[in-house]
Order: structure tokens, then C-alpha cells, then sequence
């Protein structure tokens, strides 16, 4: 884990490029929030990270998310999970989690609805931009139709992507097609849709020049992760 005062830099720095990417497209700064993507690092990071400034993390695994929030108890947190959930876990990412990221299947918003009937969890849908066939998500053409399937089952808040890993000005091609394909569910659907989670280290002002209202950035703030 990088020393404390190191987190704080950075955590300061990346705030700073959000707000001045916020102005560059005429929005306001507080429209745009940092989800800390957290995975792999010891809650004391996170406690550095907050002990700056930051109130919302991003796990990837439940038990992770679980331990964590277990761990800094005392700390106004709100988590989030960002990773994939299986239905057999969403019992406690319900406990633990107050805002989904990663809803993928009728399946699971049936689960989420059962554990978590009033009110409705909140949730974002996460979509496949690219059909990438390793990723989880639901594909652009059949977002629709899903979310009219799941509407009364979950408190669906917006739309997530994570695009493949490609250059900033190709990434940002892809954050205004979700900005675009949020627009269009929202007047097909009915719903508000407000959030779009989009954008991580390498990226994020290109998502928020796009419309990204959350973006979940860890390395810029943590440093490198250890592959493990
Ligand atoms: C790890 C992760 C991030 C953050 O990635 P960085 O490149 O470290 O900023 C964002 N979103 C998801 C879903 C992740 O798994």
C-alpha cells in the first residue's frame, strides 16, 4: 500500500482533473461522483482515502466488500459493488452494498427483489457495449426489453459499462454511446435513468466530458495492483 500522505495527493490530484474536466463540458462539478475502485487493497487505504475526502468505494467481490465494511465500521461509507454478482451471493451484497452496479440477468434482479422487496435496491444495469463474449452485461440491442422485464423487481438508477481496453479517444467513443443508448431507454422506458457509471484511471475525464455521473477510479488514487 502506498504511504497515507501519498493517497491523499493523489486522491487530491484526481479531484482536481474531475472538476476541471467537469467545467470543460459545462457541467457541474457535484453532478460528477467518485466511486474508489478498492479491490485487492488492506482497509487501511482505505481508511487513508477517506480520512481525505472520500465517501464512496467500489468492490469487485462480495466477501471482499463484506470484510472491508466489517473492518471500517465506523466510517460513513457508502459501498458499492462494481464486480460481478452470482445470485447465490446476493443475500449479503444486499446487507452490504448500497448501490449495485452490475445487474446482468433476470435472474438475479428476481433474487434481489426477494431479499430486498421495499424499497426496491438500487441498482445500474451493466451493459455490454463491444459484445465482448468474456464480459458480463447486457447487450445494447436487448437493454430495453430487459428492463422492462426486471422494472418492478429492482430501483434501476441508470446504466454501467466497463469498454475494452482501448485508446482515450476510442474510450470516449464508447461513453457517448452509453450516454446516447441511457437517453434513449429513458425516453422509450419512461424511467429517469440519471446515473451512468463509466470511466476508470485511464479515462475518466473522457467520461465525464461524455456525461459519466459516477466514475470508479483505482489506480490513480492506490497506485498499481499487485496481479495476484
Ligand atoms: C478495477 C476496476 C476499476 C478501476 O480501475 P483502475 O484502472 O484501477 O482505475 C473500475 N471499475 C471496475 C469494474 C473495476 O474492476
Amino acid at each position: 500500500m502506498l504511504p497515507k500522505n501519498q493517497i491523499a495527493e493523489r486522491l487530491a490530484a484526481v479531484q482536481v482533473r474531475m472538476v476541471d474536466a467537469a467545467r470543460r463540458a459545462g457541467r457541474e462539478p457535484s453532478s460528477v461522483r467518485l466511486v474508489l475502485a478498492s479491490k485487492t487493497q488492506p482497509p487501511e487505504a482505505l481508511a487513508a482515502a477517506f480520512a481525505a475526502g472520500a465517501r464512496e468505494f467500489g468492490e469487485n467481490y462480495v466477501q471482499e466488500g463484506v470484510i472491508k465494511r466489517a473492518a471500517l465500521s465506523e466510517l460513513d461509507i457508502r459501498w458499492h459493488l462494481i464486480g460481478h454478482l452470482q445470485t447465490n451471493k446476493a443475500r449479503a451484497a444486499v446487507r452490504t452494498f448500497s448501490l449495485i452496479q452490475t445487474l446482468d440477468s433476470e435472474r438475479l434482479a428476481a433474487a434481489l427483489f426477494r431479499l430486498h422487496p421495499t424499497p426496491l435496491m438500487p441498482v445500474l444495469i451493466e451493459i455490454n457495449l463491444a459484445g465482448e463474449s468474456s464480459k458480463a452485461g447486457i447487450s445494447p440491442e436487448r437493454a430495453e426489453a430487459f428492463i422492462n422485464s426486471v422494472r418492478q423487481q429492482v430501483d434501476i438508477q441508470g446504466l454501467m459499462a466497463i469498454p475494452p481496453p482501448v485508446a482515450e479517444d476510442r474510450a470516449r467513443q464508447f461513453f457517448r454511446q452509453l450516454r446516447e443508448l441511457r437517453d434513449r431507454l429513458a425516453a422509450r422506458t419512461g424511467l429517469t435513468l440519471p446515473e451512468l457509471s463509466m470511466g476508470m484511471t485511464d479515462d475518466f475525464e473522457a467520461a465525464i466530458l461524455e456525461g459519466a455521473t459516477i466514475v470508479r477510479v483505482g489506480r490513480a488514487v492506490f497506485g498499481e495492483r499487485k496481479e495476484g
